[in-house]
């Protein structure tokens, strides 16, 4: 009889459901991807467990029996529905605290401390309601992490069976707010740890302290949290235990982003018919008002406007090329001094540079395949899946030299890599990037290493697999 491993994975966000930003890309496919993994000697039956927010689509949802959770003098009903998608159990939690705020992620840590807590609460009192109890749990960044305190912390009060934790890092800097007082409304206590005192009561923290295993989002982004620049005031605590982390970039979901069947695109083309592609850069010159010429090079920048990303490195160095022959498209929404920014460019140069403010997944897909390049000169970057994504459709990524994106870009073979957090040290790889370009065997080149590349999930959800054996024998 093959044994099976029950996993119930936690995130703040997936695709189809709702998709914010890249973690809702994650979400969305690794589980199921390792579902995939099952063998005849091993079944994974990984169960995706995320809130009801209010903006979620789901059809075919089937609701569950309400239970409820107490929270100091009253009662909290917890409603919470099933579904089943690509073969995968799929339960999406509802609640008071979940409907208070309409968002993903608001501007109210408040309240936004609260309904996580909430979430993490009840999705670990879930189990109970379907007849089937994990034996890893694994949550993703702060928003799931307090069902790893969660679930430790019961274990010790009252001797239950060993459950695995497993927390994936996909942004460190983000830890939440101080959940002390959510925590005590639920009844749970704030253990001793030897977190420093300022992070006892963060979510993150709590979740990095409770966890068996702590997976970096690539292998570069598990080195970097270990330094002093990178570590956001925990590095020392991360590299007491540094033996439970570990690298493992992520995948992209390589059915959807497939240039060869890409339904967004005007013309699909693959590894042998690139030439093709050329027709998508002229359809989008033409959509975005810009001169319809093959030759012009054409840069992307598809980013949230914030400056982890080093969108204002972009700006710069676009703004300081004055007199080159070049055409940009800038797609982003968030931060409105940046968004303003972009829209000075634009202003600026009417005839080189346009610019969106808008959340438009199809109009990134015909940038990928339309534009020569991408910028992402990111101040730091746990992975990074526009990187990956432009390379498989042919476009060549221009990066810093951090995290994920020095994992997955290889200077002279897949992209273009620079080190420094300076404008003009972007401006030298665009520079670089736009020699190369007229020499098209050379450009070809970049661009079909890049497409041959593999960034589906397969390989890293086989690593997730030998982690999660490793963690339940
Ligand atoms: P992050 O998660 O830090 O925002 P990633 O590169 O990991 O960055 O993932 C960003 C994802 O969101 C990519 O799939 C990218 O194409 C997409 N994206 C970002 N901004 C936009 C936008 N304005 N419109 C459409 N897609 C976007």
């Amino acid at each position: 009889m093959s044994k099976t491993i029950n996993v119930l994975f936690l995130a703040a966000e997936a695709d189809p459901f709702i998709k914010v930003g890249g973690l809702g890309d994650v979400s969305g496919v690794l589980p199921r991807e390792l579902r995939a993994c099952s063998n005849d000697d091993l079944k994974l039956d990984v169960r995706l467990v995320i809130p009801y927010h209010p903006a979620v689509k789901a059809e075919n949802l089937r609701p569950m029996e309400v239970f409820f959770i107490r929270r100091g003098d009253t009662e909290i009903a917890v409603e919470a529905f099933e579904t089943v998608i690509h073969g995968m159990p799929v339960y999406l939690v509802n609640g008071d605290p979940i409907r208070a705020n309409g968002s993903v992620y608001s501007m109210d840590a408040k309240q936004d401390t609260e309904k996580y807590t909430f979430f993490s609460v009840a999705a670990m009192e879930l189990p109970n309601h379907i007849n089937w109890q994990p034996d890893v749990i694994h949550a993703n960044d702060w928003h799931t992490s307090l069902s790893l305190y969660i679930n430790l912390t019961k274990r010790w009060e009252s001797g239950l069976k060993h459950v695995a934790n497993v927390l994936s890092l996909h942004n460190m800097p983000f830890m939440g707010a101080d959940a002390s007082a959510s925590l005590d409304a639920y009844g749970i206590k704030l253990a001793q740890t030897d977190l420093p005192e300022w992070a006892r009561v963060l979510p993150l923290p709590l979740g990095l302290w409770a966890s068996d295993a702590v997976v970096a989002v690539s292998p570069g982004y598990a080195g970097e949290v270990l330094t002093e620049e990178f570590g956001c005031g925990l590095h020392e605590f991360m590299s007491q235990r540094s033996e439970t982390l570990s690298g493992i970039l992520n995948g992209i979901d390589t059915t959807s982003f497939d240039p060869a069947v890409d339904k967004a695109l005007s013309v699909n083309y693959n590894l042998d018919t690139l030439e093709r592609r050329s027709e998508n850069k002229e359809l989008l010159q033409e959509k975005l008002g810009l001169q319809r010429d093959p030759n012009i090079p054409l840069i992307g920048v598809i980013s949230r406007m914030d400056v982890q990303k080093g969108i204002d490195l972009s700006f710069t160095a676009l703004k300081s090329m004055k007199r080159v022959n070049f055409q940009a498209v800038i797609l982003g929404t968030g931060d409105p001094k940046l968004e303003d920014a972009a829209t000075e460019l634009q202003i600026l140069f009417p005839d080189k540079i346009k610019t969106i403010l808008k959340f438009d997944a199809n109009l990134a897909r015909q940038i990928y395949a339309g534009a020569d390049m991408l910028l992402m000169p990111s101040r730091y970057e746990p992975c990074g899946l526009a990187q990956m994504i432009a390379m498989r459709y042919g476009c060549i990524p221009i990066v810093r030299a951090v995290g994920g994106l020095k994992d997955t870009v290889i200077p002279g073979e897949t992209g273009f890599v620079f080190e420094k957090t300076h404008h003009m040290s972007l401006v030298g790889a665009i520079k670089s990037a736009l020699k190369t370009m007229p020499d098209r065997e050379k450009w070809q080149a970049l661009q079909k290493n890049g497409m041959a590349k593999d960034f589906s999930w397969k390989v890293s959800a086989q690593e997730y697999l030998k982690l999660y054996q490793s963690l339940v024998k």
